[in-house]
């Protein structure tokens, strides 16, 4: 079989070369944010390091790490080298209106993002010819606007749908003969869901491939929805800190992601120490930007926990290659799709009036997160007036709404109703574990 890559001296390297690129391109992006970023000068300053003593890789582990915390810290300027009359553009991470977080791009930083994609959907065996629906969110999210840089990198027919809609998607995948569908796993399961109960059977449609990503899916999920689509389905994995989209890709093997090596230094650090682990170990993964001008980030924790693997891959690229995220070292779930964390909720209980005594049940019917909070009200809240309980509920879970940018069932129980636990509280119940998905 012919082999595709979008960038085939680079994803090809052997591994030898991409390691002296990575050097020089590390010890230029040391010096640049040293040089333009307050914030992180002071952070190395701190730990006593200086810009001469990263010659390469190596020296890696002597830079501080840089968390999620630091961006917010410094929102919204404050990770930012370079002048804003340089920035192109902004994104932003999903949904998380308390928690925001900002990233910027130069042109330069735009471009080598879509051509992270690109290279996604030529691994997916995308090619000028073919017809590629954006199904991802447009917007501030980064899938949208990623995928879509991507296709058109690769000069495919783009259609940027957006998501929802789901009937005119599905008119547009038939009568313009859509043949790479990219969005979330649970929103094309979803898709898969109403062609069928629309009669159209797998085959009536032109789709050969699918890049699924942004959120955890499982490998039955995977091929419930190449069956339901009669596609291959692919996985892509990043995070808006840094760029989005196609920070890793899969290839044909279908068996992990690979790593964008020339542009994102990668390693697995015990996330409770802090040390570097060797590969093949399970940890949380770090990442280095190597070329980025905007918003370039230094040993960045994801949180994401994960296996790396050197092993030869068949489809001839020498890119590390990532497990899915196994699980977060973290709070943060991902609810359809959105980033909610826990501190979240119990932020707009407390500005309503309600003691932080809740759990938030999560679960997945038909392919679609279900999302329900338990909330105790207080003795002298207590009605039992339906009516009045079914207003506040309401009013709660527009407040709830508007910080989380998704809509959660709210139950006002009675009060103490809610298990004391002796330990840590179980705020959470993730029942999707039981389908194998962990985050
Ligand atoms: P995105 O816009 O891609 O959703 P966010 O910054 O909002 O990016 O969220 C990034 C997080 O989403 C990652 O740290 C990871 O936990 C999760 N994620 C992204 N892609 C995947 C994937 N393919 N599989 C599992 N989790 C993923
Ligand atoms: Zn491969």
């Amino acid at each position: 079989m012919q082999k595709n890559y979008f960038q085939k001296d680079m994803e090809t390297m052997p591994i030898e070369e991409i390691k002296k690129i990575q050097n020089e391109k590390l010890v230029k992006q040391v010096k640049y944010v040293y040089d333009n970023v307050k914030y992180y000068r002071d952070l190395m300053d701190k730990k006593g390091v200086k810009p001469e003593d990263i010659q390469s890789t190596d020296d890696l582990y002597k830079l501080p790490f840089l968390k999620k915390d630091d961006l917010r810290e410094a929102y919204p300027f404050g990770l930012l080298a370079t002048d804003i009359k340089n920035c192109v553009r902004i994104q932003s991470t999903s949904g998380t209106t308390g928690k925001r977080v900002v990233a910027f791009y130069t042109q330069n930083d735009v471009d080598v993002w879509e051509e992270c994609c690109a290279r996604a959907i030529v691994a997916a065996g995308g090619t000028n010819g073919d017809v590629c629906q954006v199904a991802y969110g447009y917007g501030l999210f980064t899938g949208g606007s990623g995928l879509h840089g991507g296709s058109h990198k690769v000069g495919c027919l783009t259609l940027p749908m957006s998501s929802g809609n789901t009937d005119r998607q599905i008119q547009f995948m038939m009568d313009l003969n859509s043949t790479i569908l990219c969005c979330t796993p649970s929103y094309a399961a979803y898709i898969g869901e109403t062609l069928k109960e629309k009669g159209y059977k797998p085959e009536d449609n032109k789709l050969k491939a699918g890049i699924f990503g942004a959120e955890p899916w499982t490998e039955e999920m995977r091929r419930d929805i190449e069956k339901s689509l009669g596609i291959k389905a692919y996985d892509i994995y990043g995070l808006t800190e840094i760029s989005g989209p196609g920070v890793a890709f899969e290839c044909e093997e279908q068996n992990g992601m690979h790593i964008n090596e020339d542009h994102f230094l990668v390693e697995v650090i015990d996330p409770d120490t802090g040390e570097v682990l060797p590969e093949g170990s399970k940890g949380e993964l770090v990442f280095t930007s190597l070329d980025k001008e905007a918003f370039p980030l230094l040993r960045y924790r994801t949180r994401d926990i994960c296996v790396l693997s050197r092993e030869k891959c068949s489809c001839g690229r020498t890119f590390v290659k990532m497990t899915k995220p196994l699980g977060r070292s973290d709070d943060m779930m991902i609810i359809r799709g959105v980033n909610v964390f826990p501190s979240q909720i119990e932020a707009v209980l407390l500005n309503c009036g309600y003691a932080p005594n809740y759990q938030i049940i999560i679960d997945r019917v038909n392919n679609t997160d279900t999302f329900d909070i338990n909330v105790e009200m207080s003795k002298e809240d207590f009605s039992d007036t339906p009516k009045v309980i079914t207003n506040k509920e309401k009013q709660l879970q527009s407040a709830m709404k508007a910080m989380l940018g998704i809509n959660p069932k709210i139950h006002l129980v009675s009060p103490k109703s809610i298990t004391r636990s002796e330990g840590k509280a179980v705020r959470v119940i993730d029942n999707r574990k039981r389908l194998g998905i962990t985050v």
